[in-house]
């Protein structure tokens, strides 16, 4: 029994450090993916900078074009000789001032959203570098615990192998049915008469067989094999 309880032991541990092993991967991805997604509205950002310094350039060309334009229109102005002529290019003229105002006050717009967007750019910058330390970091943690779980599920496996050895084969053999059945727990301490993996109370008679430790018996609830958790012979792994 006391080896049975000392494989239990084993497998319980060498099943935590097979899920902890599992959970590495998934964890490095996680990471993989919160940074990508970081890198991602970055992009966005220096995108959204681009578009805007290339709407600024446009704008700026537009103003370049009108100028163009009311200079001609101002040596129109000089060899006009009749009055409504000279009239409708003033007109015009005013029309091109106009519309290069306009222009003028959009491109001071632009340029004051460009800081906003160059700022906001920065900030994205700055949290997508620390991300990706933090990252590599994580990783490099998560692959060293992986590999210190590998060192220790080596370990345990050749415990346990060495456990196996020691126990009759016939045990072994039910104990190993039953911890492919039973969740990977094949025995349970019965304590104050109750059950300890399953929570049902044991017959009393049973219960006193059990405790008498002459036979091996099974939880007549979970069917997993029974001994007694009080027994002073078990307190010590
Ligand atoms: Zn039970």
């Amino acid at each position: 029994m006391k080896l049975l309880i000392g494989l239990q032991a084993y497998d319980i541990r060498i099943k935590e450090k097979l899920a902890k092993k599992e959970r590495g991967p998934a964890a490095v991805q996680k990471r993989e993916e919160d940074l990508a997604a970081a890198q991602a509205l970055l992009q966005e950002e220096i995108d959204k900078l681009n578009s805007h310094d290339n709407l600024r350039r446009e704008t700026e060309r537009e103003i370049q074009d009108l100028d163009e334009r009311l200079k001609k229109a101002e040596v129109k102005l000089s060899s006009i000789a009749s009055n409504k002529e000279y009239t409708a290019a003033l007109k015009e003229i005013e029309g091109i001032k106009l519309e290069k105002e306009a222009l003028e006050t959009a491109v001071i717009e632009q340029m004051e959203q460009k800081d906003e967007l160059v700022s906001a750019c920065d900030d994205n910058r700055k949290k997508s570098e620390t991300m990706k330390k933090q990252f590599d970091q994580d990783r490099k943690q998560i692959l060293r615990d992986m590999k210190i779980l590998d060192k220790d599920l080596k370990k345990l496996e050749k415990e346990r192998k060495l456990c196996c050895k020691a126990t009759e084969g016939s045990l072994l053999k039910k104990y190993d049915v039953l911890r492919g059945h039973k969740n990977g727990v094949a025995i349970t301490p019965v304590v104050k008469g109750v059950c300890q993996i399953c929570r049902m109370a044991i017959p009393p008679q049973k219960f006193n067989e059990l405790i008498r430790g002459d036979k091996l018996m099974t939880c007549p609830s979970c069917a997993r094999i029974m001994y007694w958790g009080e027994d002073e012979r078990y307190q010590q792994p």
